[in-house]
């Protein structure tokens, strides 16, 4: 075994250990819990060296670079039970290279954009290409920082009945990112996340909340003590140089 994929290996067993003690902090198991290693800054390479280390579920925040990544995995015979998420902006231009590949489209973060993978979707459906809508989740700008994409809690309650009548699209829940550097900003926002699924909750089918796609590198242990299912890990998992506090 190469020394990268030692490192890979290591630092898995680390973040895995980090957090089972969050989850057992809040009273959670790992069941209902997904991890996403965030690829997006590594080559083909390195993803198959995590997949060897027994990472399932990537994340890539550009269409182009998930259907590469995943193209050259499958020519390899490699992408069987690997999973690819899209979890970054996405143009409405560029929702054809997401649909039928993502497993789950973390970032709508607009009617608009929640509109075009719909009407595209069901396009495909209609023509056979998909069987299923498209598996969402809703970003939210909870903390309110006016560089974070996303729907402001007004604006979900707003437009959220809207976006539910969509047949090609299938909400699983929300996401959100926290402004960095401040625990208890992140720990507030998280929460404020997990609030606002809460409340929707009882006015929408079960499950429809059921996901929380929040916490990353700096704040994970934080999310999953505030009820994160999907952690979206990035330089912990493929960066030497990023250090586990
Ligand atoms: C890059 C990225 C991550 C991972 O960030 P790290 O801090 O490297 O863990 C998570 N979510 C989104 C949307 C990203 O773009």
């Amino acid at each position: 075994m190469d020394e990268y994929t030692e490192f890979l290996r290591a630092r898995r067993a680390e973040i895995i250990a980090r957090m089972d003690a969050a989850l057992r902090r809040s009273g959670r198991g790992r069941e209902g819990v997904t991890l996403v290693a965030v690829s997006k800054t590594v080559d083909v390479d390195s993803v198959r060296d995590a997949i060897r280390c027994g990472y399932r579920v990537f994340g890539e925040n550009r269409p182009q670079e998930l259907a590469r990544k995943m193209g050259a995995l499958a020519e390899s015979g490699e992408l069987a039970g690997v999973r690819f998420d899209m979890i970054g902006n996405l143009q409405t231009n560029k929702v054809n290279a997401v649909l039928g590949r993502a497993e789950l489209i973390h970032s709508i973060g607009s009617t608009h954009l929640a509109r075009a993978v719909s009407d595209r979707a069901r396009r495909r459906i209609e023509s056979g290409e998909l069987a299923v809508p498209a598996d969402v989740l809703l970003e939210v700008n909870v903390s309110g920082e006016s560089t974070k994409a996303g729907y402001s809690p007004d604006e979900l309650h707003r437009e959220l009945d809207e976006v539910m009548e969509l047949s090609g699209i299938r909400v699983r829940g929300l996401m959100t990112m926290a402004p960095r550097g401040d625990e208890d900003v992140a720990r507030r926002t998280f929460a404020g996340l997990r609030a606002l699924a809460d409340e929707l909750a009882g006015s929408y089918p079960p499950g429809t909340f059921q996901e929380l796609s929040c916490g990353m590198s700096e704040d994970f242990e934080v999310a999953l003590e505030e009820g994160s299912t999907l952690i979206r890990l990035g330089r912990v998992v493929f960066d030497p140089a990023f250090a586990l506090q």
